[in-house]
């Protein structure tokens, strides 16, 4: 219900920060308006309090040691807040300070019917009590935010898990510093006076100013980009916000509720017992605290007290003023170094004497004018950068070089101190790792405008790093079409297509309708991933030796025990060797679950190998790919023998549908099969290229679902054929047999959410729980049914095409001649 409370108001705060800013200085201002009145503070104590007052040395010096102490503490605290690497969090919390200082002395004017003069030293106690570490907590949970609704709903959040700790501290404190005005102590009084004061100007300021003005600052600050807002900093989330952290211990909260009930009787009794006493309370001297009781001075001794408070109030202000000045020099001249000095000690960084933003535009340039192969790491200042060896040591510190600017990380990737493909890792975030090796790249090659098209924000680059590619710049964005349902072994798939080729998913799209009501049937003939690794002996006989060694089924067995304990899943099945002089190329077949395998075999082919070494120490492992994979390349040994998926599919298509779907004739299909994917395909010496376009579904397929696309080479093996079918030979009968399709759904470019999301479309995503393989197996079915498809389409279009020659003769504005049937072929 507390929660609650706080949640909301800090909501309704963040929401509505005008209302509440606005709200904030009227009262203030009327506060200062109003008529003086005793709160809290006895009559007695402002009766008097300004003019008459006795200078007394020894409250000088107390009075000095305080507020020397007052300016350490505050300089201690912003020092504090340096370390949290935002000139964010220092801004808001300094102007904090200020406008809680400026509410305080509203108030001690008021209250005391002061003036102005004599509030400056009230303002030591202010400092001397104000703490910021909560104000910080608040910032840095708006400052967490990606958005500006984002930083509304925090800023809730945080004032709903810091309110009721700092209500009930401010409550404690009060009360606990209260007791003091019951002293009798009559300096004692007016300190803790004061000091009450502070805590709950403190506490108003903080529930309500502070919010709204978070909220508006950053509604202010937020970049145009639309992406990133300007404040944006991931190390604070990661640095501050665990919530469970900032949890109040219930025994701490529970002793402080019983704390305060108790200090209230205690508060309740004593002032009653003031008030029935009608004892007369003391003057209040602001400059040295003290408390003095003088009604009738002379016009010569108001003069010499006016005299000696000023000369006392300069002497004070000298020595404040060489602490502050000494402070200043040592903040803006000397902090830097000391921390790089100490490079590990440092826990962060802020831009406080140098706007980030604004040196990055003046030095982007400067930065890569200056030849990298000549630097010398050790010295290069950067103009209106922070020089190299500050930026490094700042990088490895505990700030880290998310709070380097994007220049200074350039400089730091030109001088050779960091890669430029630790980028990303090195500063924290992949988007701005990705981001900098743009500029690093436009700069030097002068790819500016090139490069404005190609995107790279609002991408997941934690799954590409270390996986899927390296020195990222950005991503591709292809379109992806949809093709089906296809009928496939009874199920309706629909298949996505990453295309750039117009055509060739409405092409696809036509063919799975034609197949709508005959439906395709599909099975896996065999599969084993392959590698292929070539070994070398000093003679033939070594090698010969070497080959029926390998071949015998014990030593066989002992091969595979050692591959297979390499992976879960891969299971050595065979290996097929070819001698080539004293070369043996010893090609390692293994299944691989739901995985495509190339890195399962490339493992478990190592091992088996040094096993092998083991009982051949004459034999020379040359390469673990000897190129009889074959992978990427074409190669009638994954045509004949395999490779991956080996998928066959079949259908049989109606002559009526033939003719109104396909627009063509049985007989054609049939003709036009036999002339160009057999006589055509001899004479151009293809191997494995029996078809029309399998290779433009096998790709687009590939691109969609994350596979490795230089594997269309293989996995795009295939041989249509097509026979007339039935009694009287009038439907088509039509297959597609491919032997080698290299495919899998986990591992690879499949961990990637778009890609990932195609798979899931085909309800083939990671891994089968039940039966690993199955989904790799069903993804190796859907291609080659979807080629089937655009088989049947595209070879209809052809043989149709001579038909409608005549029509497009007369319409050559269209340029496309072979209507909705993709280019190629
Ligand atoms: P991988 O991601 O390297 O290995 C698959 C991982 O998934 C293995 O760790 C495997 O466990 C695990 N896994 C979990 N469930 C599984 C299941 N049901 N079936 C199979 N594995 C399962 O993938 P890969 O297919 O071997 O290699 C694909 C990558 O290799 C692609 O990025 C491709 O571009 C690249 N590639 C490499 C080469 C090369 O020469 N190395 C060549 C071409 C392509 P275990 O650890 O127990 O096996």
């Amino acid at each position: 219900m507390v929660g609650w409370l706080f949640l909301a108001h800090g909501q309704f705060c963040a929401s509505h920060p005008w209302e509440v800013i606005v709200a904030t200085f009227t009262l203030t201002a009327c506060m200062l308006t109003v008529d003086p009145h005793p709160l809290g503070l006895p009559p007695g104590w402002r009766k008097n309090c300004i003019s008459l007052e006795e200078y007394n040395a020894a409250d000088v010096i107390v009075m000095t040691l305080i507020r020397c102490v007052a300016v350490l503490y505050s300089y201690y605290q912003f020092c504090h807040l340096q370390k949290l690497g935002s000139k964010y969090i220092l801004g808001i919390a300094g102007l904090f300070t200020v406008f809680s200082s400026f509410v305080f002395s509203s108030s001690v004017i008021n209250f005391l019917g002061s003036d102005i003069s004599d509030l400056k030293d009230a303002l030591f106690f202010f400092l001397l009590l104000i703490d910021l570490s909560k104000a910080t907590l608040l910032a840095q949970f708006a400052l967490s935010s990606c958005s500006q609704d984002e930083v509304k709903h925090n800023i809730a959040r945080g004032i709903a898990m810091l309110g009721p700790t700092i209500t009930l501290d401010t409550v404690v404190e009060t009360l606990v510093i209260g007791v003091g005005t019951l002293s009798g102590v009559r300096r004692l009084e007016v300190l803790c006076c004061f000091a009450c004061m502070s805590v709950i100007v403190n506490y108003i300021v903080f529930m309500t100013f502070y919010p709204a003005f978070l909220s508006l600052i950053l509604e202010l600050a937020r970049s145009g980009e639309g992406g990133r807002p300007a404040w944006h900093d991931r190390s604070l989330i990661m640095k501050a916000l665990h919530e469970e952290d900032q949890k109040p211990n219930p025994v701490v909260q529970r002793v402080k509720v019983i704390m305060s009930a108790g200090l209230m009787l205690v508060h309740a009794h004593s002032r009653w017992s003031f008030a029935s006493e009608g004892e007369e309370l003391p003057i209040v001297n602001l400059v040295t605290g003290d408390s003095v009781v003088i009604t009738n001075s002379t016009q010569d001794a108001q003069i010499h007290d006016y005299i000696m408070r000023w000369l006392t109030v300069s002497a004070d202000h000298i020595v404040i003023l060489i602490l502050l000045l000494a402070l200043a020099v040592k903040f803006v001249f000397f902090e830097v170094k000391d921390e790089l000095n100490t490079t590990r000690g440092m826990d962060g960084w802020v831009e406080v004497s140098s706007p980030v933003e604004h040196k990055f535009v003046q030095t982007d340039q400067v930065c890569w004018e200056l030849p990298s192969s000549s630097q010398e790491p050790d010295e290069q200042p950067l103009p209106c950068d922070r020089p190299v060896q500050e930026c490094l040591a700042i990088c490895k510190s505990d700030a880290g070089a998310n709070s380097l600017s994007d220049s200074e990380v350039m400089s730091l990737v030109s001088s050779g101190h960091v890669a430029a493909y630790q980028l990303e890792k090195m500063v924290g975030d992949p988007e701005r790792g990705v981001g900098i090796r743009r500029k690093i790249l436009t700069q030097k090659a002068d790819l500016k405008d090139a490069l404005d098209n190609l995107p790279y924000k609002n991408y997941d680059y934690t799954k590409v790093m270390g996986a899927c590619c390296e020195n990222v710049i950005g991503y591709m964005p292809v379109p992806v079409g949809v093709a089906g349902p296809l009928k496939l072994d009874g199920c309706l798939v629909y298949v996505p297509l990453a295309t750039t080729e117009g055509c060739l998913v409405a092409s696809t799209n036509r063919g799975s309708r034609a197949l709508m009501r005959c439906g395709v049937t599909s099975r896996i003939v065999a599969d084993g991933m392959t590698r292929g690794p070539v070994v070398r002996f000093p003679n033939i006989e070594r090698a010969s030796e070497a080959m029926l060694w390998m071949q015998a089924a014990q030593n066989f067995e002992a091969m595979k025990k050692h591959f297979d304990s390499t992976s879960r899943y891969a299971r050595l099945s065979k290996i097929h060797i070819r001698v080539a002089g004293r070369h043996l190329f010893i090609r390692f077949v293994a299944t691989t679950g739901d995985a495509m395998g190339m890195n399962m075999l490339s493992k478990g082919t190592e091992v088996a190998l040094s096993f092998v070494q083991q009982m051949f120490p004459d034999m020379e492992i040359l390469s673990l790919s000897g190129n009889f994979c074959t992978d990427k390349k074409p190669a009638a040994v994954n045509w004949i023998e395999g490779r991956g998926k080996s998928v066959v599919c079949e259908a049989v298509v109606p002559a009526d549908v033939v003719s109104s779907v396909l627009k063509t004739s049985v007989q054609a299909l049939v003709d036009l099969n036999i002339t160009k994917n057999f006589y055509g395909s001899a004479i151009a010496g293809s191997v494995g290229g029996n078809n029309a376009h399998a290779a433009n579904i096998v790709t687009a397929i590939f691109i969609a679902t994350g596979q490795d696309p230089a594997q269309n080479v293989g996995s795009s093996n295939c041989i249509t054929i097509m026979e007339p079918w039935g009694d009287d030979k009038k439907d088509l009968y039509v297959s597609c047999s491919m032997p080698s399709i290299e495919i899998g759904t986990v591992g690879g470019g499949t961990i990637l959410p778009p890609q990932a999301a195609c798979l899931d479309m085909l309800g083939v995503k990671g891994a089968n729980a039940v039966c690993p393989g199955e989904n790799a197996n069903m993804l190796a079915r859907i291609v080659c049914g979807t080629v089937l498809a655009g088989e049947l389409s595209l070879m209809s279009a052809l043989a149709a095409g001579h038909l409608v020659k005549s029509h497009l003769r007369h319409n050559r504005s269209s340029v496309t001649t072979s209507g909705s049937e993709p280019s190629k072929s």
